[in-house]
């Protein structure tokens, strides 16, 4: 038996028991857990071998704890030595009692304690930074909530970044000592997945790919990188693969349903159209970009997501991206669609705008010949330099049959574009209202075919106001353009950020999902 379980130790009075005043011996029973701390649970194995450890050796460090009262104690730090002495049945154990802490300091104190230790669920961890700035207030410089806890601003993004991932991977996340190849993953594993930040079927497909594998953190990055260097195209095919192993089904015609439904749903957009005939035809968008690179036009580029992408691939090395998300032609991939020979739907530039300032004409002429050469495909163009796109087709440029032009327009300031936007000679016209950061007032959508309307993402998005959207879609209802309410964004109807995912895509419990006439009857099967 270890010396803690002597019987005959009393309890000194206060100040009088060890070297340090503010130590004493208090009662077990006297003391109770911080409902508020941080960690939500204790791995068994580690408790098991602390209390032998305390068993073998006393407890060495005392807990700390606050009075709460005559004889009543709450633990600050050190909860998990008390349940380790819980479990021998102790009568005491060693205290320093700190008094004038409040529960804030407290609290991060407690995050403090775990974060050294490294073995708190780093899920916990990340949340219980968020709930100690809130303690703060919603308005405390980071910094300060840095300093508090003793981490770097790199650290705290990072634990923070793990919130971004699906919930059903969090889950899996455990400190690494717990780890259970089979089913777990460690904060090392997730860096992988956070490459793919906002693509959640790649991040899953790579999860399963971790746990199947039984891969340690540096073989996940490997993995990472090779998703990463296939083509788009085979990367699906890689996640409907590693997907697919999850499905379980009843009958071999139930698997081949279940297998259609998933590829349809991983097909980005997964844009469904009707012919005039009936039949069903499913257009995967994709993206093409024969240039990347780009700058701040206006307020809906804030937070630009290309060039948080672009920055990203720079730092992995992607050769395309050498210059990070500075203006670079990338003759190489002119010809792309031309070998892609299934119909699809292609979104032309996501990572730049096809009139950008420094976008030289004749290589415009060439992505439209390459438009002109792979006709089965259709093409979304988009831009916010609406008087660059007016002098080029002012200037002899041509829209192909094919291609659809749009102008974005973010909020009132912007909506000049439209009116230009009418000059061009399209098929197609369509405003992409995404990211919609301001009210847009009266439109007139004269001549124009659809439009798209998008919350901001990202962790600096701006809500959108459910009456700037309930505006447009009004106005398109008055006009018959076709609307098509993309997402909320992170923040939901009320104007809460709670995520993409639960923010989804409902207005008023409807989803709004209507395409342009022409390709529900024209476009090419
Ligand atoms: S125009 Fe588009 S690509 Fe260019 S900075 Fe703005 S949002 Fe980014």
């Amino acid at each position: 038996m270890g010396k803690q379980r002597s019987t005959s130790e009393t309890t000194p009075a206060k100040g009088n028991n060890t070297n340090s005043p503010n130590i004493q011996m208090i009662l077990l029973s006297q003391i109770k857990v911080d409902e508020n701390q941080p960690r939500s649970e204790f791995d068994d194995g580690k408790l098991k071998e602390l209390k032998d450890s305390i068993n073998a050796n006393g407890l060495i460090h005392p807990i700390t704890v606050k009075e709460t009262g005559t004889n009543r104690y709450k633990i600050i730090t050190g909860e998990r030595r008390y349940e380790a002495c819980k479990l021998l049945k102790l009568g005491k154990i060693p205290c320093m009692i700190r008094e004038s802490e409040d529960e804030a300091k407290i609290f991060a104190m407690q995050i403090a304690e775990n974060i050294s230790r490294e073995d708190l669920s780093p899920i916990d961890r990340a949340h219980s930074i968020l709930k100690y700035r809130k303690i703060k207030g919603e308005d405390t410089e980071w910094k300060y909530i840095e300093k508090e806890l003793g981490i770097s601003e790199t650290r705290r993004k990072q634990f923070i970044r793990l919130l971004n991932l699906p919930e059903e991977i969090q889950k899996s996340i455990v400190a690494n000592k717990q780890r259970n190849k089979k089913t777990h993953i460690t904060e090392a594993h997730a860096r992988s997945l956070f490459i793919f930040d906002g693509d959640k079927r790649i991040q899953q497909a790579l999860y399963n790919r971790i746990v199947n594998r039984k891969l340690n953190h540096r073989e996940a990055m490997d993995e990472a990188r090779l998703f990463f260097n296939r083509t788009k195209r085979s990367a699906k095919k890689a996640i409907a693969v590693e997907v697919n192993l999850n499905i379980e089904y009843k009958s071999r015609d139930d698997l081949i349903e279940k297998l259609r439904d998933y590829a349809n749903t991983l097909k980005n957009g997964g844009v469904v159209a009707k012919k005039s005939s009936g039949t069903k035809i499913e257009w995967t968008t994709e993206t093409w970009n024969p240039t990347t690179g780009c700058k701040w036009k206006s307020k809906g580029c804030d937070n630009c997501y290309a060039k948080k992408m672009a920055l990203r691939l720079q730092r992995m090395g992607q050769i395309d991206y050498r210059n990070g998300f500075k203006f670079t032609y990338q003759p190489h991939r002119l010809l792309e669609p031309i070998h892609w020979k299934n119909p699809v739907m292609i979104f032309v530039n996501s990572m730049s705008d096809i009139f950008y300032d420094d976008m030289n004409f004749d290589y415009v002429d060439k992505i439209m010949n390459t438009i002109n050469k792979a006709p089965w495909h259709v093409y979304q163009l988009l831009t916010k330099r609406a008087d660059k796109m007016v002098d080029y087709f002012k200037n002899g440029g041509v829209l192909p049959q094919n291609a659809w032009m749009g102008v974005t327009v973010e909020n009132d300031e912007t909506k000049s574009r439209i009116a230009k936007l009418r000059k061009v000679k399209a098929g197609v016209r369509f405003i992409s209202f995404e990211p919609l950061v301001g009210d847009v007032g009266k439109l007139n959508l004269k001549g124009i075919h659809w439009a798209i309307v998008g919350g901001e993402s990202g962790t600096q998005a701006r809500p959108m106001e459910k009456e700037w959207v309930i505006n447009i879609k009004e106005q398109c209802k008055e006009q018959g353009v076709p609307f098509f309410f993309k997402q909320w964004g992170v923040h939901n109807e009320e104007g809460v950020k709670v995520g993409k995912e639960k923010a989804g895509s409902e207005l008023d419990g409807i989803k709004y999902k209507e395409y342009p006439e022409v390709l529900k009857n024209t476009l090419i099967v």
